[in-house]
């Protein structure tokens, strides 16, 4: 978590605090509007510069490679930085730092591996497509994850031919810095990747600089409606990753150790911060009790506290304020009958009281369209359902206007096909959860956005496709035989 504070030279900075117990962990300055515009300036220079625009993909592989070893070197400190600044847990932090490195290897070997295409010829030419840097991107990245989304939209945009100016969120602005920071060192040119940190107002600055021309924004779907809006006159593209309100559908023949496993990790890794949340548990109405009743006791097991101790599954949220939304929902669904197995507030260990914690908390009892059961929550909170049949928990897992991941848990392989072509997401996991690759597609359908990242293609959205004809000596054209003098 961070906050604003004024400088004595009349500046500003973010101060990023450790959230499990609201100590500082450092400092940066906050951009002003002139700093966009010089860094935005410098961007489009730097994409200019022959020693990046002619650099031949097996050369700008080689940066990328050496970023991707740099953050490697770096892995243990990364790791512990962003476990300060976001209070995420350190085993999880471990495991972002080694995915970022992951990501620009990746992208690398995509970026020497790009080949254009040869489309069948109609007429007397050779056709060609080739893909060209769209221009200088704006990447907007949220607290929950920060280095692994920091490094999935630098890495391909990179990889593309163009350069970053990447505005971090205002609670969690260290680690990119530090990315920032490791990719010069391992030769990255100037100009080409620039951290812009805010708070109110460098978000919409960034996006509106009429030298970008492309936004990557991950977060809330209020806000990426916003930037799609304000995109749209200029014709900038833009690839939105926003909410989610994943589903967990379990039926009576699912291995009951892997599932229960699988709702209590999908629901609550990350203190439930996470888009890919599997946050609401539809199961069978033959099973639901028991499968609730082991649920519960597994969530009341969690250890939950300091992010920094290895053993901790569930750290503090982000902030008090994002606490006392998340505490608005329980409090609400309290109120219209739900019941509460377990959680429902902060935990009871004194130890904790400094830290925006809520208790890992398991309601049923509600109906589906309470929003509770709709709405991006966004923290430890699950919410169970019963079902009928497949019909209805397709039904189920449609009602919500979201549509990024859901998880199926069967033994009947046809049927988790099935359900995977009738249930709205970007990504079904079946008999697993939460399981991210850097080689496959991610993003959402509906309310959850727009675009992909990651996979082979995941460097296309920062190009531009262009078509080429070469005519082939004397090939008459339509008006052959006008006289030319
Ligand atoms: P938001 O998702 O609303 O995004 C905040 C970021 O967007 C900041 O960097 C901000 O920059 C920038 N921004 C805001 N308005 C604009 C604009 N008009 N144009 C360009 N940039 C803009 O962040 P919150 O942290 O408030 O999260 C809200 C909710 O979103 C959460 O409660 C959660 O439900 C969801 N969320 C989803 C995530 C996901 O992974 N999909 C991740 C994080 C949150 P500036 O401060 O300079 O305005």
């Amino acid at each position: 978590m961070a906050e604003i504070t004024p400088t004595r030279d009349g500046r500003a900075e973010l101060v990023s605090r450790f959230p499990h117990d609201g100590s500082e962990v450092g400092r940066v300055p906050v951009a002003t509007p002139a700093d966009v515009d010089r860094a935005a300036e410098r961007a489009a220079a730097a994409m200019d510069e022959p020693g990046w625009r002619d650099l031949l993909p097996h050369e700008r592989a080689r940066i990328l490679r050496a970023i991707g070893d740099a953050i490697e070197a770096d892995a243990a400190r990364l790791a512990d930085l962003q476990t300060l600044d976001c209070g995420k847990p350190i085993t999880e932090a471990r495991a972002l730092v080694a995915s970022a490195a992951g990501t620009f290897r990746f992208f690398a070997a995509v970026c020497e591996t790009q080949a254009g295409a040869l489309p069948p010829a109609r007429g007397p030419y050779l056709a060609l497509t080739h893909h060209v840097p769209v221009g200088v991107v704006a990447a907007i990245t949220p607290w929950n994850s920060p280095i692994a989304s920091e490094a999935q939209k630098i890495a391909p945009a990179l990889a593309a031919g163009c350069a970053v100016l990447l505005k971090p969120s205002e609670e969690t602005p260290l680690v990119a810095r530090e990315v920032a920071r490791l990719a010069a060192e391992a030769g990255l040119p100037d100009g080409l990747l620039t951290v812009l940190p805010g708070d109110g107002t460098v978000g919409e600055a960034v996006v509106d600089h009429p030298a970008v021309r492309r936004v990557s924004f991950t977060g809330g779907t209020a806000t990426g409606r916003r930037i799609a809006e304000r995109c749209a006159p200029r014709f900038v593209g833009v690839s939105l990753e926003l909410g989610g309100k994943g589903p967990a559908i379990v039926f009576p023949d699912a291995r009951r150790t892997q599932a229960v496993a699988g709702a209590v990790y999908g629901a609550f890794g990350g203190a439930g911060q996470a888009c890919v949340a599997s946050s609401r548990l539809l199961v069978h109405r033959s099973i639901v009790d028991e499968f609730t009743e082991q649920v519960v006791d597994a969530a009341r097991r969690l250890p939950v506290g300091d992010p920094r101790r290895p053993e901790t599954r569930v750290g503090p949220l982000i902030s008090d304020a994002h606490r006392a939304k998340v505490l608005a929902y329980v409090e609400r669904a309290v109120a219209d009958g739900a019941v509460v197995h377990c959680g429902g507030g902060p935990p009871a260990d004194p130890d904790l009281a400094a830290g925006p914690y809520v208790a890992p908390t398991v309601l049923s009892g509600l109906p589906p369209d309470h929003p509770a059961c709709t709405e991006e929550i966004f923290g430890p909170v699950v919410t169970v359902l019963p079902f009928e049949d497949e019909d209805d928990a397709v039904r189920l897992a449609n009602a919500t206007a979201y549509g990024l991941s859901a998880t199926v848990w069967t033994g009947d392989t046809p049927l988790a096909l099935r359900l995977s072509r009738r249930i709205r997401a970007g990504t079904t996991w079946v008999n697993t959860t939460k399981q991210l690759s850097v080689a496959s597609p991610f993003g959402g359908e509906g309310d959850s956005g727009i675009g992909r990242e990651k996979g082979l293609a995941g460097v296309r959205q920062y190009q531009s496709e262009r078509s080429l004809y070469l005519g082939l000596d004397d090939a008459p054209l339509p008006f052959a035989g006008l006289e030319v003098s």
